[in-house]
């Protein structure tokens, strides 16, 4: 059985394991087997990730961040949970080749994937036309036309956002009205660079090496037509991976797990949630990385209030795992 076991690998997680791991506490971090390093492995250049200058490859990062947690101490393994079993004073976690280990403390560092258009080339034109996120990638689009899909408050925020680079900016929405907030209609309404484009959906799009336009289908009539843009921001939501912890953790209405304030605590003691699992807002690197660190911290709070007869059934190896059920 180990003090701590970290689920998840993008900043948060390794952040959170880098924290325990140089408080001694030896973690194990479970990093999924085709997911890791979370969302940044999607992406070409982080300009914004403090203390790169020039910039640094979304993978190299990771990279980066896996070896910085394991230098001091982190077993990362790479597998994906399937199961957890969270009540109690110890804590299971099973993988999905049957193996199952156990922690005084877990930290859910799962992430949220952002909803995707389900097109062709989606994913390839990731970083390279196609983004899910306007704080990360607008200043690539100076000077550029793009084209926003969605029809709620973030659309608008992002297209709003998107108008301080681009010279042109489309929303695309597939109804004739908005879900947003009216303030924030009004203030992308009265924006002259913000053009919207109502019943329409996005149902190609095409590219040399990167985005140059889409194809959108009237959502009333099916007629098609062409719409050249360079940048495809799609801002229809996101979806916090939270089915491990279902009808264990308590969750908000945002679907996110449920913190205590501004810590990492959950509902059941023992268990801790960091990065973009607990934040329906920032969800940037820096922010998940900044949780992580809150989560290590708070778990290795929660070690020392423990008795002493458990702490010393706790190993920092693989000796006390349990075989495969
Ligand atoms: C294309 C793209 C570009 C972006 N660019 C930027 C940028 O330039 N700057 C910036 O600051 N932010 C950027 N972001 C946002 C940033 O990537 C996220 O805010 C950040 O990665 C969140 O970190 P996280 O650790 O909370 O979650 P994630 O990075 O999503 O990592 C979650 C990890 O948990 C793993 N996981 C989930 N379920 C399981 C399971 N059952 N078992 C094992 N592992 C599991 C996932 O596989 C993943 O590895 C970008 C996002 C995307 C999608």
């Amino acid at each position: 059985m180990r003090q701590l076991i970290v689920i998840g690998s993008g900043p948060a997680g390794y952040t959170a394991a880098l924290y325990a791991a140089r408080a001694n506490l030896r973690p194990l971090l479970i990093a999924s087997s085709v997911e890791a390093g979370g969302d940044l492995m999607n992406t070409t250049e982080v300009e914004n990730f403090p203390g790169f200058p020039e910039g640094v490859m979304g993978p190299d990062l990771m990279d980066k961040m896996q070896r910085q947690a394991e230098k001091f101490g982190t077993e990362v393994l790479f597998d994906d949970v399937t199961s957890v079993d969270l009540t109690g004073d110890i804590k299971t976690v099973t993988l999905s080749s049957g193996e199952r280990h156990q922690a005084l403390a877990v930290v859910f560092a799962t992430g949220s994937a952002y909803r995707k258009l389900g097109l062709a080339d989606e994913d390839r034109l990731s970083g390279r036309g196609v983004s899910w996120c306007a704080t990360c990638d607008g200043f690539f689009f100076r000077d550029r036309t793009v084209a926003v899909v969605g029809g709620g408050d973030s659309a608008l925020e992002e297209a709003t956002f998107l108008t301080r680079f681009a010279s042109k900016v489309y929303v695309i929405h597939r109804r004739d009205s908005l879900r947003a907030s009216q303030a924030m209609q009004d203030r992308a309404r009265a924006n002259d660079k913000i053009e919207f484009l109502w019943n329409a959906e996005v149902t190609a799009i095409h590219s040399a090496d990167s985005v140059t336009g889409v194809t959108l289908t009237d959502t009333t009539t099916g007629e098609a037509s062409e719409l050249p843009v360079e940048g495809l921001f799609v801002a229809i939501g996101a979806d916090p991976r939270v089915h491990l912890v279902h009808g264990q953790l308590d969750l908000t209405a945002d679907g996110t797990i449920a913190v205590d304030g501004r810590s990492s605590r959950t509902n059941l003691p023992g268990v801790f949630a960091a990065g973009d699992v607990i934040d329906p807002t920032y969800r940037q690197a820096v922010t998940a990385a900044a949780s992580g660190t809150v989560a290590a911290l708070d778990a290795e709070h929660f070690l020392t209030t423990l008795p002493d007869e458990l702490l010393r059934r706790t190993t920092s190896d693989r000796t006390g795992d349990l075989a495969a059920a």
